[in-house]
């Protein structure tokens, strides 16, 4: 988020741009840990709305910012196993449908067909959109940083925010482990930390770090190259296929919040049995490398775009899971909503930080 808001800044002319990382090299966290997926079916019209202007800007990403990216359009294909969620995602089909998300619907055959390595006897359907995919995000992240250093951005790694100085209601300046630096405007970009930042100035963002974690395989030549992003939506369980092996994660919905990035060996396991049991093959496999990362949680699984309590001091975080697909687009409509006043190319008003305090959350189904 924070370099593709500098980026986007730069690009409508603002000067003295200054990108702090508290890590030695950007995009660590959260981004460089996340699967890579990118999808057009989300459960609220919101989220739709974000991927149907987010996905054709990583379409676009290395015609305009000269790095290529891997887009894989590999599709993402949501297989379910009980009637309850066939009938959501037929409705939710219904409403990505009439945005212009183009989600089909295949059968539980349809499925198993494609699919003859896996088992998935009790698949009752599932959704499918082919433009669904993968991108590499490092090469997003190093795309915005190096082409937003040429447009006049400052970005700085090892520089840890320690401080936000408010006076009179209003953001007066920063204070980091390297000094201080005065400035009447700060974008809280700070991913699953985002909550930490604001209570520097004394704001309060609901954004709950929860672990994740997955492992790749080593080589599986009977994978073939149409394998989609494949979600068992029941267990929250996912593959997709990365290098010559697979991508394998699964959600533990009785993770603690935390901000440990450590691999829970006990999790690993029950994601290895439950993959195994979907893909007997993988016992021909070997572990080859393995991933936790922090997903930034708010109490409605969407984003928080723009202004707080505090003068000059916005926000942009808490995409639950599912930011890095959104980057792009989150970092234009934040560079619209700091000088235009409000955002244009999607209408996010809804998605403000007042909405918790006064009651006004968004329901998402599909948060995986
Ligand atoms: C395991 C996993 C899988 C995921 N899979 C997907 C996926 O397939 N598709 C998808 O779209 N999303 C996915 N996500 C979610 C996605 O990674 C995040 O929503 C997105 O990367 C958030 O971006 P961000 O810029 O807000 O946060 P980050 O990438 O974490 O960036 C925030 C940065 O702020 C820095 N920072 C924090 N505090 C300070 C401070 N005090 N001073 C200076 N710097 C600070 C951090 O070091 C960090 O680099 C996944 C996440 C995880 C953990």
């Amino acid at each position: 988020m924070g370099a593709s808001i500098a980026y986007h800044l730069a690009m409508r002319g603002v000067k003295h741009i200054l990108l702090l990382e508290k890590d030695d090299f950007f995009g660590l966290e959260a981004t460089g840990r996340c699967a890579g997926g990118v999808r057009y079916q989300f459960a609220t019209e919101a989220n739709v709305r974000l991927s149907l202007v987010s996905l054709p800007m990583l379409e676009r990403f290395e015609e305009e910012i000269g790095q290529a990216i891997d887009y894989r359009k590999c599709g993402y294909l949501f297989a379910l196993t009980n009637p309850t969620d066939v009938a959501v995602f037929q409705h939710n089909m219904g409403m990505q449908n009439r945005l212009g998300a183009g989600t089909q619907w295949l059968d539980g055959d349809e499925i198993r067909r494609w699919l003859p390595m896996m088992r998935l006897e009790d698949v009752l359907g599932g959704t499918y959109n082919p433009r669904d995919g993968l991108v590499d995000p490092s090469s997003v992240v190093m795309g915005y940083i190096n082409t937003g250093k040429r447009l006049g951005v400052t970005a700085l790694t090892g520089v840890e925010v320690t401080g936000l100085r408010v006076k009179a209601g209003s953001i007066h300046a920063v204070e980091t482990n390297q000094g201080n630096v005065s400035t009447p405007h700060v974008v809280n970009a700070a991913g699953p930390w985002a909550g930490v930042v604001g209570r520097m100035a004394g704001v309060d963002i609901p954004i709950t770090p929860i672990r994740r974690q997955w492992f790749t395989t080593s080589a599986l030549p009977e994978i073939p190259a149409d394998f989609p992003f494949l979600i068992d939506f029941a267990q929250s369980l996912y593959f997709h296929r990365e290098a010559k092996g697979l991508l394998i994660g699964m959600s533990n919905s009785d993770e603690p919040p935390g901000f440990d990035q450590n691999v829970d060996p006990e999790w690993e396991l029950a994601i290895v049995e439950s993959a195994a049991a979907r893909m007997p093959l993988l016992e021909k496999a070997s572990l080859v490398s393995r991933l936790a990362g922090l997903y930034e949680v708010t109490p409605d699984a969407h984003p928080i775009f723009g202004r707080t309590p505090v003068d000059g001091f916005s926000v942009c975080a808490g995409f639950s899971g599912h930011g890095f697909m959104h980057g792009p687009i989150s970092g234009f409509l934040m560079s619209e909503i700091l000088l235009d006043g409000q955002a244009q190319a999607v209408d996010v008003s809804q998605l403000d930080l007042a909405r918790f305090a006064e009651g006004r959350m968004i329901q998402e189904y599909n948060v995986v």
